[in-house]
């Protein structure tokens, strides 16, 4: 007779113990499978757990037997525990009941929303089921209203970078774009801005793609292409209720982009987050979408690029001296190694990650009339970035390093974001020009 497969037991007790304790009842001492077990708490007992540590998303993922049961924390992925077959089938179904999804299995991706009321607190849900080679895969969202209520002076911006948003709040006009890749936390910088703007007079309305939060004192539109609210018809809508303050929630075409500069240029205030690599990228986007730099240099006041770190966490993090690898790291960037970076060590407060939470990187560009030279003279994105070089702007890298030697962040993080993305620092760029 075959022998009944084993699992390991569960993987990260320390990152989520209720769960962990109800799995623990499904197995044999051996980490066999106990017949019978199916966990029907393990969904709820997740959930608790998920909350407890800020999770963002919870991932299922079907294995050649069993499955894979993932956190996401602080943007890293922690291998949780793994599920009997059995288990993962009743694990699966329990979501689905959570977003009113049928439960037979189907050969094409959907998703639901779904709520979650726990003693803490209620907690809104984003369910996605997709097929795969081994079965149903399951990622759970976990829409965080946290991150859309922050004041702009948590976000961990430079009293520099907040001195120079919060002038362009006081006099706020033309186009503020957020700008950074997927996950880099713009969408939490757009809500911050949006705070100080409604507890102004002012009209605000938001078209977004979907409407994850719904924030009192503006009016938010959700695209919806199949009711024929597409972001052309929306854009016109919201430009018909008399706004003083539009928000689109991303500008990723040329429809868009013609939109938002149109907009700006007739006196709104436009917020609108676009994906590009730094601030000065913006520019080149709108180029690439048709817009001239006349258009460009009329709209666009400031551009914020951002990227999320993790921090680290204060009571376990250590100070050590650069190794060898790191010095050399340092030095094909072209910069001196500190004499002394921070690193994670984990300890029971940060549930031995050797982090907690999550702080901005950010580059800061307010555009000046020397900016608006270059680009109505056509200057491409390497001269301005050169011509804010010699003007002591701060790059991304800069804050990165400021974060660095504080002991803020470690030099992995650091190396994460920076990847790719060399000359950001200013000393860098002044010294390639
Ligand atoms: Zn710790």
């Amino acid at each position: 007779m075959e022998n009944p497969p084993t699992f390991p037991r569960p993987l990260r007790p320390e990152l989520a113990p209720f769960f962990c304790n109800e799995l623990q009842q499904g197995f044999t001492a051996e980490g066999t499978p106990q017949a019978g077990y199916f966990g029907l708490d393990l969904p709820k007992q997740l959930l608790v757990d998920a909350w407890h540590l800020n999770a963002s998303d919870i991932h299922y993922e079907p294995q050649s037997s069993g499955a894979r049961v993932r956190l996401r924390v602080d943007g890293t992925v922690w291998d949780v525990a793994h599920l009997s077959r059995e288990q993962g089938k009743v694990f699966i179904n329990q979501f689905k009941a959570m977003a009113g999804i049928d439960p037979v299995v189907r050969f094409t991706p959907t998703h639901a929303n779904a709520k979650f009321h726990m003693v803490e607190g209620k907690l809104d849900l984003r369910i996605s089921l997709a097929p795969s080679a081994t079965g149903e895969t399951l990622a759970v969202r976990l829409l965080d209203a946290k991150c859309f209520e922050r004041s702009i002076l948590d976000l961990g911006m430079s009293l520099e970078g907040l001195n120079q948003v919060k002038d362009w709040l006081n006099q706020t006009n033309g186009m503020f774009l957020a700008a950074g890749p997927t996950g880099s936390g713009k969408t939490s910088t757009t809500y911050s801005l949006l705070h100080e703007l409604k507890s102004g007079n002012r009209v605000i309305l938001s078209l977004e793609d979907p409407v994850e939060y719904q924030m009192d004192g503006l009016i938010q539109i959700q695209i919806n292409a199949l009711q024929d609210m597409t972001f052309p018809e929306g854009a016109k809508a919201l430009l018909r209720h008399d706004p003083d303050v539009l928000v689109l929630g991303e500008i990723r075409d040329s429809i868009s982009a013609q939109t938002a500069v149109h907009a700006a240029i007739a006196g709104r205030i436009l917020l609108s987050t676009i994906h590009c690599r730094d601030a000065v990228g913006a520019v080149a986007a709108l180029r690439n979408w048709g817009l001239s730099g006349r258009e460009i240099a009329d709209a666009l006041t400031v551009v914020v690029a951002q990227r999320l770190v993790r921090k680290l966490c204060e009571n376990c993090r250590i100070a050590a001296k650069p190794s060898n690898l790191e010095n050399s790291w340092f030095s094909a960037q072209g910069l001196r190694a500190p004499s002394r970076v921070f690193q994670p060590v984990g300890c029971d407060h940060c549930k031995k990650l050797g982090y907690r939470g999550r702080t901005g990187i950010f580059e800061v560009w307010g555009l000046d009339e020397h900016n608006f030279e270059t680009i109505l003279s056509g200057g491409d994105e390497r001269m301005l970035r050169r011509s804010l070089a010699r003007r002591d702007h701060n790059f991304l890298l800069d804050d990165a390093l400021l974060k660095l030697t504080a002991g803020t962040t470690s030099l992995d993080e650091v190396r994460r974001i920076a990847g790719g993305l060399s000359p950001l620092s200013k000393r860098v760029v002044r010294r390639s020009s």
